[in-house]
């Protein structure tokens, strides 16, 4: 079967998953399909008291202990089970993806289906391997150190990959214990209703995964202002990064953990391999149609092989053409949005007026299908302050800058307000090395971009945000640490 042909077998949920069921709501949301900018669906989308609902079926589920004090090799098999089933529905997961927000199906099978399952296998396998501590006293005392699982944990997760976001967090926040409730982005609704369909169907009790779709300023800020939520993570812009902390402060402190944008720098010496850094460069900006905050959006290139690895990153930009999401071989699909279409072509024509030279791409292609594509794009010769070296584009465009030392390489690519992720092509240890040190993000990679499993630590620093998603690390965050203190009546 064809995707397109798939596309005709499926019929989305629409409602909103409170307690473990869906229902409708008194607002709702047209879901506009990328690919041809035609209608796909209503969706159901939540005021307050919707989310409000939410989190008190969350709060009833967590206090009642259906999960939260479930054995952990219960909750291991639960999650182990929904991680299978989404390998079992990853064609529909793919399409649902591909429809609403417009990347290529074939992709978000092969890539992010793959993710999403292997991160709640990956957490399953956790579950009953989470050790307390016993500290050393005096004979006279017992201390215990213990993981108590933190509540009720509201996840606020953007469109670009919206299962593998969806699943970032909620893996180990289930993991852990914990109740969710979850807020889709509202250019991915479908995707993350059927996924938590799975969860029910795997065995996850009612009520301890909620999903709300809905506006960002009403149910996203809901859930950020809401009293009786204890962990907020989120994955979005560093702005809505910024509410999200004043609603913690006006409300109950809750915990926040914000994953942010990016601008990260790709800095290619002469002395790498330039066929793989040219081409995992194209790649880096392009995949995904760009809209990836760890896109490799700056490519710092030393100026004694800025010809040759300007040509070679052009010839393959230019190969890399949008198609329909639903084509077997696109190598990009459509941009989420008109509106996000119209905001990456106002930034690249502020870009065409700000010192640099559009060598490649620049306007949206694709028109006659009525859907929202916009072509590889290069700058070249983009001073390092300028806009579009600054500004998260969100779209498949490149700025291209040379330098001339590696002093010059680092002052540029730590020359932003970003700290998310950075490469570095050479093959000089001891360069690599000083580089790596010397970057100020989160994540770092040496001769190879965006690599790295389920035991690597993804986030950034600076207005990147703070907290880490997979890996150990992520349990931590939905975790409170209590100390208890035994006074023994006689030293033993
Ligand atoms: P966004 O910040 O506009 O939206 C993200 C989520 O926040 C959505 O669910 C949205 O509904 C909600 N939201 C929007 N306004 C809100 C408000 N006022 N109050 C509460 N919630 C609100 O981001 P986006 O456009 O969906 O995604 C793109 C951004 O996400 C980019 O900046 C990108 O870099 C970032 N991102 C970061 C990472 C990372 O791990 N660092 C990963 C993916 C995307």
């Amino acid at each position: 079967m064809t995707w397109h042909e798939r596309a005709n077998t499926i019929t989305p949920r629409t409602g909103l998953l409170i307690d473990g069921r869906f229902r409708s709501a008194t607002e709702s949301f047209e879901v506009i399909a990328p690919r041809n900018g035609k209608l796909v669906t209503e969706i159901a989308f939540a005021n307050a008291d919707d989310v409000n609902e939410a989190v008190s079926s969350a709060r009833r589920a967590f206090e009642d202990g259906r999960w939260s004090k479930r054995a952990p090799s219960e909750r291991k098999a639960v999650l182990m089970a929904w991680a299978e089933l989404c390998r079992a529905h990853g064609d529909e997961l793919a399409l649902l993806m591909a429809l609403e927000m417009g990347k290529p199906a074939h992709e978000a099978k092969s890539i992010e289906v793959r993710a999403v399952a292997n991160t709640l296998a990956w957490f399953g396998e956790a579950c009953d391997k989470i050790l307390d501590e016993i500290p050393h006293t005096a004979r006279d005392a017992l201390a215990l150190v213990t993981r108590e699982p933190a509540g009720v944990v509201g996840a606020v997760v953007p469109w670009n990959f919206p299962l593998t976001m969806a699943a970032w967090k909620v893996a180990p926040a289930l993991a852990a214990g914990c109740s969710v409730v979850l807020k889709p982005a509202e250019n991915s609704p479908l995707s993350a209703l059927r996924f938590a369909e799975l969860g029910l169907e795997a065995g996850l009790p009612e009520g301890v995964l909620n999903v709300v779709n809905g506006h960002g300023h009403i149910a996203g800020k809901a859930l950020g202002e809401h009293p009786d939520v204890d962990v907020l993570t989120f994955t979005g812009s560093t702005q809505v990064g910024r509410y999200f902390l004043e609603y913690a402060a006006q409300s109950n402190l809750k915990r926040v953990y914000l994953e942010l944008g990016g601008k990260s720098a790709n800095i290619i010496f002469p002395d790498a391999d330039l066929d793989r850094a040219a081409s995992t460069a194209a790649w880096s900006i392009f995949f995904n149609q760009g809209e990836m905050c760890t896109a490799g959006s700056r490519l710092l290139v030393h100026e004694s092989i800025h010809d040759e690895v300007v040509a070679r990153v052009s010839t393959i930009a230019a190969a890399m053409q949008p198609q329909d999401p639903f084509s077997d071989d696109a190598p990009m699909g459509a941009m989420v949005s008109k509106e996000h279409l119209e905001r990456v072509e106002s930034m690249v024509t502020t870009g065409r007026g700000d010192r640099a030279e559009l060598i490649v791409g620049g306007e949206r292609v694709n028109q006659e299908s009525g859907g929202y594509y916009f072509p590889p794009t290069i700058f070249d010769h983009v001073a390092p302050e300028a806009y579009i070296a600054q500004e998260e584009i969100f779209g498949p465009v490149l700025s291209i800058t040379t330098f001339s030392d590696d002093a010059e390489a680092l002052r540029i690519a730590n020359g932003t307000r970003y700290g998310l992720a950075s490469a570095i092509w050479t093959q000089n240890l001891d360069r690599a090395v000083a580089m790596s040190r010397g970057l100020r993000v989160g994540m770092c990679w040496v001769n190879c971009y965006e690599e790295g499993d389920m035991t690597i630590p993804f986030g950034g620093v600076k207005e990147s945000g703070f907290g880490r998603d997979k890996s150990l690390h992520a349990l931590e965050k939905f975790f409170d640490l209590k100390s208890t203190w035994i006074q023994l009546s006689e030293p033993s």
